[in-house]
């Protein structure tokens, strides 16, 4: 018994408890409503969206900017999502991409380019599309819903995406090229750290490896006013359904297996071989720090980094304790950098800019549109013009190591290979840091380790007794986006609702 069994916290019922208000939680409990049965959604923090989050960075004149912290493009593929901003009566537009975009090459050219080829040598780029199309090969051989049963999965699964390439090119730039898209681009990740068969089903999950390359197509579209408002719509709609500041400690699930106990050895029965009728209802009681839930089944609805900071009584069966813990987050920091002007533009640059390798290894324009909480208008653009950099992996544990002043000049500067020396003087600066949220700890989304998606990945979406799991970073299609995120919300609901 723990202490929360014994809290004084109001006791509610409902038929399903989800646990997290990101726009998976609040997508399931909102289909749940709709088929008719009452939730109650969980969220730790003292807001709704999780990774996806409208935040504010003052200049020196003491204007506020708006900045999104979190997830934010939408690409033309994520049409689940597309269709929910419009059920919800909000708005989209377009990213910013008249004018040439720049790219740095290996030795610290600065190159000017129009479309989408890099103009790196030909020899380069021919290797580049070689590569991009037996990316594409496999991408289309791949079902996003079940990688681990591609033919070649348990082969992809055990080499890193790096070495891969190296066997299969010798051109180190068209490799570093190539495995941005993955690697910085969305794992975050070190392109050694994860294997060839994760950055397939990357791809698979966009539709091909080919659009992964497009960035007008991966960085299409924003919502006027922030993505976070999407969460924030779902849960105006659910009211006082939404509980904040109520983080999950401990879930109570199912009844222990008494053939498991070993009275030889004082080991109590538990479920560690699982448990009859997984995704059937039960008697589920959800301890928050306000408020107990008793359900007949649960949504868990963070990303599966977090399931093991929840105290599952009993234990999980082994197959989850274990699969859970060869996944992990990556880690990027979002650079926001707003200028009194889009200034990039008078030059005819679009904002732009590539370098596979570089401390900053991509770069756009992120002027923001339409009303939001800082100096905007309604159909209008802002007049402030603002970069969003990326910095990954490695180089974001060393740029966080760094006193502040450096490590702003270092990201600058980094920037500035790009679009020039007005890059190093922003009138506001801002880094997202989703590494130290507790209940994140990284960004964008968590992936499994080398050979752990073939050997556990088809546990991800498979309940566990009454629980169903529901987050972007499980999903096929729009895996480790928003798209996703909704997607598998109301996939867990619609199959809870089907049981009844
Ligand atoms: C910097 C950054 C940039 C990104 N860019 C993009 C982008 O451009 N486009 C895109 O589509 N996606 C992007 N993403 C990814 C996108 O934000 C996520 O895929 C999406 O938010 C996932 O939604 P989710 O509901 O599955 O999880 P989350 O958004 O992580 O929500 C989970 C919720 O669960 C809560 N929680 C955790 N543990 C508990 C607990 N024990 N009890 C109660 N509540 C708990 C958390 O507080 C959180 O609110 C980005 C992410 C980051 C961090």
């Amino acid at each position: 018994m723990s202490s929360f069994t014994n809290s004084t916290n109001p006791v509610i019922e409902r038929d399903v408890v989800v646990i997290g208000a990101g726009p998976s939680g609040l997508m399931a409990a909102r289909t749940l409503k709709n088929k008719g049965l009452s939730v109650a959604v969980l969220e730790a923090r003292d807001r709704v969206g999780g990774r996806t989050w409208s935040g504010k960075v003052k200049d020196a004149a003491g204007v506020e900017h708006f900045v999104e912290l979190g997830g934010q493009w939408i690409s033309p593929d994520q049409t689940r999502l597309l269709e929910l901003v419009d059920e919800l009566g909000l708005e989209t537009f377009q990213r910013y991409r008249e004018g040439k975009s720049i790219y740095v090459s290996p030795d610290g050219t600065r190159h000017e380019y129009e479309g989408t080829t890099f103009p790196a040598s030909d020899k380069t780029i021919a290797e580049m599309e070689r590569l991009i199309s037996i990316m594409d090969q496999l991408a289309a051989e791949m079902d996003p819903a079940n990688p681990w049963a591609h033919p070649r999965a348990q082969e992809l699964d055990s080499i890193s995406f790096r070495k891969w390439l190296e066997q299969l090119s010798d051109d180190a730039e068209a490799i570093d090229n190539v495995s941005i898209y993955v690697a910085s681009g969305m794992l975050t990740k070190p392109s050694y750290a994860f294997s060839t068969l994760q950055a397939v089903l990357m791809a698979a999950s966009a539709g091909s490896f080919s659009n992964l390359v497009d960035e007008d197509f991966i960085l299409d579209r924003r919502v006027v006013g922030g993505m976070q408002r999407v969460s924030l719509t779902l849960a105006e709609e659910l009211g006082e359904d939404v509980f904040l500041g109520t983080p999950v400690r401990e879930l109570h699930w199912a009844q222990v297996d008494p053939a498991t106990a070993d009275e030889l050895n004082n080991v109590k029965a538990d479920v560690r071989n699982g448990v009859e009728g997984n995704g059937q209802p039960g008697e589920v009681v959800a301890y928050s720090d306000q408020v107990t839930v008793k359900a007949r089944y649960a949504v868990l609805a963070v990303p599966p980094n977090l399931y093991n900071r929840i105290s599952f009584v009993p234990p999980m069966p082994r197959d989850q304790l274990i699969a859970h813990q060869h996944i992990s987050m990556g880690l990027v920091i979002k650079v926001h950098a707003i200028y009194d002007t889009p200034f990039w533009r008078e030059e005819g640059l679009s904002g732009t800019g590539f370098g596979g390798g570089r401390l900053v290894q991509e770069v756009y324009d992120n002027t923001n549109y339409g009303k939001n909480f800082a100096h905007s208008r309604e159909g209008e653009e802002d007049t402030y013009g603002t970069l969003v950099g990326f910095v990954s992996d490695v180089y974001a544990e060393q740029m966080w190591h760094l006193p502040e002043e450096e490590r702003k000049e270092r990201i600058l500067d980094a920037m500035a290979d790009y679009l020039g020396p007005k890059t190093k003087e922003p009138i506001a600066f801002y880094l997202s840091d989703m590494a130290a949220e507790e209940w994140t700890r990284g960004a964008y989304a968590t992936s499994y380790d080398l050979g752990g998606l073939s050997r556990w990945g088809h546990l991800q979406n498979q309940p566990t007794g009454p629980i169903y799991y529901a987050c972007s970073d499980i999903a096929a299609e729009g895996y480790q986006h928003v798209d996703g995120a909704i997607r598998q919300g109301e996939m867990a609901a619609l199959a809870i609702a089907e049981k009844g």
